[in-house]
């Protein structure tokens, strides 16, 4: 399936920005299908995970019966993207999260919920994003964060691709790769800037 011009790529619809994904998928050339159910999953060959609330998609992903199918499909090595609770959910250890939530466990990384809370809920910033802005003539990426996870470390394997470049949360790190899947503590789904979707539809194209 991989290498076609159009993926079908999957939005999890059980909570949170779906359908700002869906818009962001489409004008990237790709095709969106909204999941909900297993047979929903089955037929894609990616998945996004939005921003929502990550305690309550973890409660969701159980009432749907999708928690141990996606686990499944991402061991397998389906490629994914997570903005913001998407980032907590794909990660392998959350802090400060509740301790009956369950997260997905694709990505080698420790991410703190919340984190940027103790200063301010929601900010916006400029950020350089490797494999993207450092593109002969591209320009700064505009990143906005809501109640935002940072990744307080991660493995030798995981990429950075975007830290947070000043004031009081300066150096943090917010967006990773480890191999096919990539995660944002920001949502790029709601700036109207392609770019993040674009680099995930050409990670599931190659
Ligand atoms: N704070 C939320 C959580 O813990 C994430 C916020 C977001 O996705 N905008 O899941």
């Amino acid at each position: 399936m991989s290498g076609q011009s159009r993926p079908r790529i999957g939005v999890l619809a059980l909570q949170g920005d779906v359908r700002e994904h869906v818009h962001a998928l489409q004008a990237c050339g790709a095709e969106p299908v909204p999941v909900r159910r297993r047979s929903e999953l089955d037929e894609v060959e990616a998945i996004v995970i939005p921003g929502g609330e990550s305690t309550t998609m973890s409660k969701l992903l159980g009432i749907f019966d999708l928690y141990d199918p996606l686990v499944a499909r991402l061991r397998a090595g389906m490629p994914a993207y997570g903005s913001c609770a998407g980032m907590i959910m794909l990660a392998s250890t959350i802090l400060d999260t509740r301790p009956d939530a369950r997260h997905l466990d694709a990505l080698d990384i420790t991410v703190r919920r919340n984190a940027f809370g103790r200063q301010v809920e929601s900010f916006e910033t400029d950020l350089e994003f490797a494999g993207v802005t450092d593109r002969p003539g591209a320009e700064p990426m505009r990143a906005v964060f809501i109640r935002a996870p940072w990744v307080e470390s991660v493995s030798p394997d995981v990429e950075v691709l975007a830290r947070v470049p000043e004031g009081p949360a300066e150096g943090r790190i917010v967006a990773v790769r480890q191999g096919k899947v990539l995660a944002t503590s920001f949502h790029p789904e709601v700036t109207g800037d392609r770019r993040v979707h674009e680099y995930f539809v050409e990670m599931v194209r190659r």
